[in-house]
C-alpha cells in the first residue's frame, strides 16, 4: 500500500518535473557534484530522488553523515520538494546545487574596493571555496590636498585621496597664477616729479609689464641709512620710497656709546703642544674686542 502511494507521488513529482522551477543561480565553482546523490554511487538518478522521497515521508531516514547529500536548501527538513529537484537533476533540468557550507574562514577583510573573501567547505563534497562576505567599504575622501602649487607659468595640481588606501580619487588643475612683480623701475631713474614710462619685472618668470606713471608728489619716508653702532651714531633721512629723492631732513641715531665687555671666553684650549686663545666680546654688537694667547701647557 505504501509502496503504490509512493510510486503515486513519484509520478506526479515526474510531471512536476516539467514544470519552472527556481534554480540557484551562482558562478561554476560554488557548484557541489555529489549534493543529491543520496545513495553514494556517484551518480543522480531517480533512485536518489526515490529515496529521498521515501525519507521525506518517514520510510526511510537518512543518518547524519548522508544529510548533506539530500537537501538542496534546508539540510534540517527532508521534503517532497527535494525529491523534485533531485529528480529533475537526474534529468539535467536542474543546475547542479550550491555547496552545503560548513564553518567559513574569513581569509581577507573587506577594503575600499574588494569585499572581504571567506573561504568555506563544503560538508558535502569537502569542497574549498571562496564566497564574498562583508561588502567592499568603498572610498572616504579625504580634504582636497594641493600638490604641485601653480605659479605664473605653470599649472598647479590638488588631489583628493581615499584616507584609508590613499588612492587619488579626484585630481584637478590649478590655475594659473598673476605674476610676481618687483618694483617700479625706469631706465632714465625713477622720478616722482615726471611722467616717465617705467616697467615692471615679474621674479618668477622675468614678464616685463610697462606703465606710464604719471607726475606725482613723493612718497616721504624716514629711513635708516646709517645703523648706530658702539663706536659711531646713526643716520635717518627723510627719502622717497619710490623714487629715492632726499629731501635733506636727517637726524642724527645715537650711538658711540662705547662696547659692553664680556667675560673672558676660551675659545681655544691650550694643550701641551699648542697655544690657545682668549677673547671678550661686546655684549651689544658681539664684536671681539680684546684677545689673548693663552701660552701652552708644560
Ligand atoms: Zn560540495
Ligand atoms: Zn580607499
Ligand atoms: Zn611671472
Ligand atoms: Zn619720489
Ligand atoms: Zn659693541
Amino acid at each position: 500500500m505504501k509502496k503504490r502511494i509512493l510510486s503515486i507521488l513519484l509520478a506526479t513529482l515526474t510531471l512536476l518535473t516539467w514544470l519552472p522551477f527556481q534554480k540557484p543561480a551562482d558562478a561554476a565553482s560554488l557548484r557541489c557534484m555529489l549534493r543529491g546523490d543520496a545513495d553514494g554511487d556517484g551518480e543522480i538518478t531517480a533512485t536518489d530522488a526515490r529515496l529521498i522521497l521515501r525519507c521525506s515521508v518517514g520510510l526511510e531516514s537518512p543518518g547524519p553523515k548522508q544529510r548533506p547529500f539530500f537537501t538542496y536548501e534546508n539540510i534540517d527538513r527532508v521534503t517532497a520538494m527535494d525529491a523534485r529537484y533531485v529528480l529533475r537533476l537526474s534529468v539535467g533540468l536542474e543546475d547542479r546545487p550550491l555547496h552545503y557550507p560548513g564553518n567559513g574562514r574569513s581569509v581577507s577583510a573587506a577594503t575600499c574596493t574588494e569585499p572581504e573573501q571567506i573561504e568555506t567547505t563544503c560538508r558535502c563534497c569537502g569542497a574549498v571555496y571562496l564566497t564574498e562576505g562583508e561588502a567592499a567599504k568603498g572610498h572616504t575622501p579625504g580634504n582636497w590636498e594641493i600638490t604641485e602649487k601653480a605659479t605664473c607659468i605653470e599649472e598647479g595640481r590638488r588631489e583628493r585621496r581615499c584616507t584609508v588606501c590613499e588612492e587619488v580619487l579626484a585630481a584637478e588643475a590649478l590655475p594659473l597664477t598673476d605674476h610676481v612683480y618687483g618694483d617700479m623701475q625706469c631706465d632714465q631713474g625713477l622720478n616722482c616729479e615726471k611722467a616717465q614710462n617705467v616697467y615692471y619685472i615679474c621674479k618668477v618668470c622675468g614678464a616685463r609689464k610697462n606703465e606710464v606713471k604719471y607726475a606725482s608728489s613723493h612718497n616721504f619716508k624716514w629711513v635708516t641709512t646709517i645703523a648706530p653702532t658702539c663706536t659711531t651714531s646713526g643716520l635717518r633721512e627723510e627719502i622717497c620710497t619710490v623714487c629715492g629723492y632726499k629731501t635733506g631732513e636727517a637726524q642724527s641715531l645715537p650711538g658711540g656709546n662705547g662696547h659692553i665687555l664680556s667675560a673672558w671666553e676660551i675659545v681655544i684650549a691650550p694643550t701641551a703642544t699648542n697655544d690657545g686663545k682668549r677673547v671678550r666680546r661686546c655684549l651689544r654688537c658681539e664684536q671681539i674686542i680684546e684677545e689673548e694667547i693663552l701660552p701652552k701647557l708644560g
